[in-house]
């Protein structure tokens, strides 16, 4: 399907033909060049002068699939009591472009005419009144329109519409329940597909394992030439990788029938399954599908959703989890794994096929790759239920290479420190009550979840170099309240 975002200039009738001319030839202007710097179509709409034009343009924006978000910009003045019925009405994420035509004041130039088209200084601030009085979600980027920092901030909020978008089309495949007794993986399955759109429901490993047994020798060889072609072998057992191939045919097809983007398994819940699926999970990870281990489908989606936000809608984010920390004064580093699945779009080079036994499971020992994660800025973000509402947790981070080889860790693996001071990151993540499950992105910014979360009208909290545990605490408290009220 063909996506697009639609740009609206806002005006009024009182600067006569000329002026309106002028505005929407600047309109179609910026809308054609800034499409060259963006990673979607920006398709210049309409001039508005009445709020009948505003009115029929909503209703169209909220009808049509292909438009993903709008936008919106005052080059004159225009009176917001016109925008008020139709910006009340409309579904999709909203972009209040605060930017000017001209980069400069001319000097010689300008004149009275001059500013009476040349006026968004005037008209954006009316403009944001009205979003401001209506309560209404929307994200605000001022600057030049040329610039290339701004120009960065507008693909960035088209990509958070493109994982707002695939969140309200994703359907969630669980393999078995969650984890017994685990309680950040639980959540309110109604709240989340009210929230983000999110259809959660659960399948029989019985069914799996029929799927499996129907998965044809042809299938499987098809399959190991592309895992050949993708990844080194670092073992001689093909058998063990066949059946990883078999696994990944089957819940492949089984997602695809129902049309589903995640999945998610737990290891205590492998009836009739010889291995966990783990280069099965793996690889399909890669692919596109979300996955959350121990049926938490909260983490499943919103990998599969930062996926879709990140270059080229496949980006590298990853189901992660941590696991132990290295406390070494100036070497104070955290280790992130899993058992099996970590998903190979973040690995540093060409991942090992590797087999291994699995220490939990009492299953046969199961393929997976092995590598280590890569280097750079990246975020951790974490879903949690409150209870009644979710609150996400986003945390600045950085990847480095490992410090240590570890030659006897059978799973891929990734290092990380935050920016800023160990202790107290680490505080303040368990205060906010951030998961052990997170979605690791190296592709998305901190700035991205914000606007996400607003647009699915959910707490965001976002934990930086400068938070410290006491405001944090107290701002939590009060964030509560205002949750509760919001309802
Ligand atoms: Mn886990």
């Amino acid at each position: 399907m063909k996506k697009e975002f639609w740009l609206v200039i806002g005006s009024q009738f009182l600067y006569g033909p000329e002026v309106l001319d002028t505005v929407e030839k600047r309109g179609k202007e910026m809308a054609t060049e800034l499409s060259f710097h963006l990673p979607y179509a920006l398709v210049y709409k309409m001039t508005a002068k009445t709020g009948k034009e505003l009115s029929d343009f909503v209703r169209e924006a909220n009808y049509r699939p292909e438009c993903l978000g709008v936008v919106t910009w005052c080059h004159t003045f225009s009176p917001s009591k016109m925008w008020l019925n139709a910006l009340d009405g409309l579904q999709k994420p909203w972009c209040h472009f605060a930017t000017q035509y001209n980069r400069d004041i001319p000097n010689e130039e300008i004149d009275m005419d001059f500013m009476n088209l040349n006026q968004a200084a005037h008209g954006d601030r009316e403009h944001g009144f009205i979003g401001a009085r209506l309560r209404k979600p929307r994200k605000v980027i001022a600057g030049y329109w040329k610039d290339e920092t701004v120009q960065k901030r507008l693909a960035d909020w088209m990509r958070v519409c493109i994982g707002a978008d695939a969140s309200r089309n994703l359907k969630v495949m669980r393999f078995g329940d969650n984890m017994r007794e685990v309680a950040v993986t639980e959540g309110d399955k109604i709240e989340a597909q009210k929230r983000f759109g999110w259809e959660v429901n659960t399948w029989p490993v019985g069914t799996l394992v029929e799927y499996m047994d129907k998965v044809t020798d042809k299938e499987i060889d098809d399959l190991m030439a592309a895992y050949h072609a993708a990844y080194d072998f670092a073992t001689d057992d093909v058998s063990a990788v066949r059946y990883q191939a078999r696994e990944e045919l089957a819940m492949r097809r089984m997602m695809d029938e129902e049309g589903c983007g995640a999945f998610t398994n737990t290891f205590q819940n492998l009836y009739g399954m010889r291995q966990l699926p783990g280069l099965a999970s793996q690889h399909l990870m890669a692919e596109g599908y979300g996955y959350g281990a121990e049926g938490d489908w909260k983490v499943g989606a919103m990998t599969a959703v930062m996926k879709k936000m990140g270059e080229k809608e496949n980006g590298s984010s990853a189901f992660m989890e941590v696991y132990t920390y290295n406390l070494a004064p100036g070497k104070k580093y955290s280790l992130g794994a899993h058992m099996l699945e970590v998903c190979p779009s973040i690995a540093a080079g060409r991942p090992r096929v590797e087999v291994h036994p699995l220490g939990i499971g009492s299953r046969e020992d199961p393929a997976r790759l092995v590598f280590e994660g890569k280097a750079g800025k990246a975020v951790f973000v974490s879903l949690i239920d409150m209870g009644g509402r979710f609150r996400m947790i986003c945390q600045d981070i950085e990847c480095v290479k490992p410090i240590l080889d570890m030659p006897n860790l059978p799973v891929a693996r990734v290092m990380w420190k935050t920016p800023g001071d160990f202790e107290t990151a680490l505080e303040c993540w368990i205060i906010a009550g951030g998961s052990h499950h997170t979605v690791l992105g190296y592709d998305v910014t901190a700035e991205m979840m914000r606007d996400w979360a607003r647009i699915m009208g959910i707490e965001f909290v976002h934990l930086t170099k400068d938070t410290r545990a006491e405001e944090l605490e107290h701002d939590l408290m009060v964030d509560d309240f205002v949750w509760k009220f919001q309802g």
